[in-house]
């Protein structure tokens, strides 16, 4: 067996050469003191680049969404969600615990919800309900299938919440796929909202690092939760660093995951009793049906990995597929092979 094809996660990336360089090379202080010159560049980079005030380096896309839940609300508050998202399902019930907020879970298709479903989740003026306070958009939409959220929806959506006096956060783990996909600037999509969380450990290819964005007011407050939550660090310029080379280099190289991708669709849409739609697929993410083999994803999973090929199964008969960049096009190539196999089998 040849060397293994991860397509589990784009997280599963390790840092390059270059990058590690830049790592090694990293001036660095102590950032708790505000003294990392290199954690304050990223800062002020990513801050820039989404056209913010201010930004907050942390150590996970978990953080920065929860920090931003607790800095916009109080506790009672609801937050506004769409059914499938990262911050109400995947984030341990943070949401309860770190802020005491409940959830209002609106279905998207794919992710992907309009105004008027926000319009209708909004609470009147009531002693019996919760408090309305901030709706949280997710792009591009994991669940939902790599999905860009378009900028038309998210401005009608943004339009509604400033009429009801509601906060806006977008969870933009994956912002940067959205960005190259939809040919639109982090700022461009960043406007509308009043903190946005981005990632750097998925397919801009870093060890470690999030960051939140918003104005000076909103990163004072995430920056005292982030203390509460043992989220200070030291030396953290090392990490920093590789933030930095990744923002320069490998945010228009997702282009080319993307390709990967509907490469990787395309091949699985012609493999008998696989179930997937290849015109859904928008960024890096994909997710195909194996119901028709009368296997579970889990089973399926298991004889792939025997063929040196690792997918995430999600659900009963559900795999999911992600581009990045340590896999190659020869690699989609074998990998079509080896899921043509076990679909046959
Ligand atoms: C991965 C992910 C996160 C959380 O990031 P971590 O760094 O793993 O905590 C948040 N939102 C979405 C949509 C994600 O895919």
């Amino acid at each position: 067996m040849g060397r293994i094809i991860d397509l589990r996660s784009d997280t599963v990336t390790k840092p390059t050469q270059e990058m590690r360089q830049a790592m090694l090379e990293a001036e660095v202080g102590d950032d708790v003191f505000g003294e990392d010159p290199t954690v304050n560049a990223l800062q002020e980079k990513t801050a820039r680049l989404l056209g913010k005030q201010a930004a907050l380096f942390l150590v996970s896309g978990t953080m920065g969404n929860q920090l931003a839940i607790k800095a916009h609300t109080q506790p009672g508050d609801e937050v506004i969600i769409e059914a499938s998202s990262h911050a109400m399902n995947f984030e341990g019930g943070a949401g309860a615990m770190i802020s005491g907020v409940q959830f209002f879970a609106i279905p998207g298709n794919r992710g992907v919800f309009d105004a008027a479903q926000v319009e209708a989740a909004i609470r009147v003026e009531d002693v019996h309900f919760p408090v309305s306070r901030l709706v949280v958009i997710e792009n591009t939409h994991n669940r939902g299938g790599g999905t860009v959220f378009p900028l038309t929806k998210i401005r009608e959506v943004a339009d509604l919440a400033s009429d009801k006096g509601l906060r806006m956060h977008m969870d933009g783990a994956r912002l940067w796929n959205a960005c190259v996909a939809s040919k639109t600037s982090p700022a461009e999509y960043a406007t509308p909202f009043d903190s946005v969380s981005v990632c750097l450990s998925k397919g801009l290819g870093c060890p470690i690092g999030s960051l939140v964005v918003g104005s000076q007011e909103f990163i004072k407050r995430a920056h005292r939760f982030r203390k509460m939550v043992g989220g200070g660090t030291r030396q953290a310029g090392v990490l920093a660093a590789a933030g930095i080379y990744a923002l320069d280099h490998h945010l228009q190289r997702l282009e080319e995951d993307h390709n990967k991708a509907k490469q990787l669709a395309q091949g699985l849409s012609r493999i008998p009793r696989v179930i997937i739609n290849p015109a859904e697929v928008e960024t890096n993410i994909l997710y195909f049906d194996v119901s028709r083999t009368g296997q579970t994803a889990q089973e399926i999973a298991a004889l792939l990995r025997h063929r040196g090929v690792l997918v995430h199964p999600t659900a009963r008969s559900l795999v999911r597929c992600v581009t990045h960049l340590d896999v190659s096009f020869p690699d989609i190539h074998e990998a079509l092979n080896a899921i043509e196999a076990v679909m046959a089998a």
